[in-house]
């Protein structure tokens, strides 16, 4: 098999028949051998029953179908565990990103390069808000980790086979799979696209999966936050010393301890923030091991139309 193409989608049934149409077009060009995986995350709509109508037809479509909703980034995960091709493209489904742009990837890929992905140099349709955060995240990641990802680069992307065998033997629960694929290394090179807004249907992405996704990608990548939250109580420490030296000598030396309410109550405040903050930080990497330790298989598949022969 030449190339796989993951398509992970939740609740797009009006926008299948769309991918499915741009990428057949797209990778026709290339190869005959190739596939096109549908990974249903358990969506509420008719996603399921229209890719199974499209895969009667053309037996390059494979899907698999989750028990619920596990995520995109599981979603991408269970194709990378099933897909058979030498390049394999992530794509998301909502045609957000262009298929066309493939060819281009194929190219580099050609060249001998292991990773190429997309950096996008617009995003259409998405709000302020997600562009902002979305810049300030990249950024503050690359800031935090030691290794080199990428900076306004999603999950589009063609990776040889070589990287997704080693993918498949990093078992982390909590995925944040651009890092990982970072992480890997190999010769990876990029190609430029301008992100188009939705054709159908609206993001499943909100606020609060960003923010896992976010926490996620720097909990995985960097130990920064450990090291800041005790770099703060050093901080905090000091500065409280700093307060019983003063507050010993008013009271001994000077004589003129006041009734202090006022102090009191911002310093009880400011030590409880601080140890809050610290142990939520500690929390997050605890959660995180406690995910992995747990060791409960990454996804549930329901049914699917690949043969398991690998
Ligand atoms: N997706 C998924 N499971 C989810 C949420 C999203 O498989 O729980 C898929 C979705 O169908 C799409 C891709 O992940 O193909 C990206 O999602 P979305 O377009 O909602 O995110 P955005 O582009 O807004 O960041
Ligand atoms: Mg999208």
């Amino acid at each position: 098999m030449e190339i796989s193409t993951i398509v992970p989608a939740y609740n797009e049934e009006k926008n299948i028949p769309l991918i499915y149409e741009r990428l057949t077009q797209t990778l026709s060009q290339i190869t005959n051998d190739y596939e096109i995986i549908f990974v249903n995350d358990c969506s509420k709509d008719n996603t399921l029953e229209t890719i199974k109508t499209i895969a009667q037809q053309d037996s390059h479509i494979k899907y698999i179908s989750f028990s619920r909703n596990f995520g995109h980034q599981i979603a991408v995960s269970a194709g990378l565990d099933l897909c058979k091709g030498n390049a394999v493209v992530i794509i998301d489904c909502d045609l957000q990103d262009p298929p066309e742009l493939i060819l281009e990837m194929y190219e580099k890929y050609k060249e001998g390069y292991k990773v190429v992905y997309a950096k996008r140099l617009t995003r259409e349709g998405e709000t302020w808000f997600k562009k902002i955060t979305a810049k300030m995240f990249y950024r503050i990641l690359a800031a935090m980790t030691s290794i080199e990802i990428p900076v306004d680069v999603g999950d589009f992307r063609l990776i040889d086979n070589v990287v997704v065998k080693h993918l498949r033997n990093m078992p982390e629960k909590s995925k944040y799979l651009r890092g990982q694929i970072s992480w890997i290394g190999y010769k990876q090179t990029f190609v430029e696209y301008h992100r188009d807004s939705r054709i159908y249907g609206k993001t499943n992405y909100p606020l609060k999966k960003m923010l896992r996704l976010a926490f996620d990608g720097i909990t995985a990548f960097s130990d920064k936050p450990l090291k800041m939250a005790s770099a703060i109580g050093i901080i905090s420490a000091i500065i409280s010393l700093l307060a019983i030296v003063y507050a010993l000598l008013s009271h001994f030396i000077f004589d003129s301890a006041v009734s202090g309410w006022t102090s009191l109550i911002i310093s009880v405040l400011f030590i409880g923030g601080v140890q809050l903050i610290t142990i939520g930080i500690i929390g997050e990497y605890i959660a995180r091991i406690n995910n992995d330790v747990r060791n409960r298989p990454l996804y549930i598949i329901d049914e699917q139309n690949i043969e398991d022969e690998q």
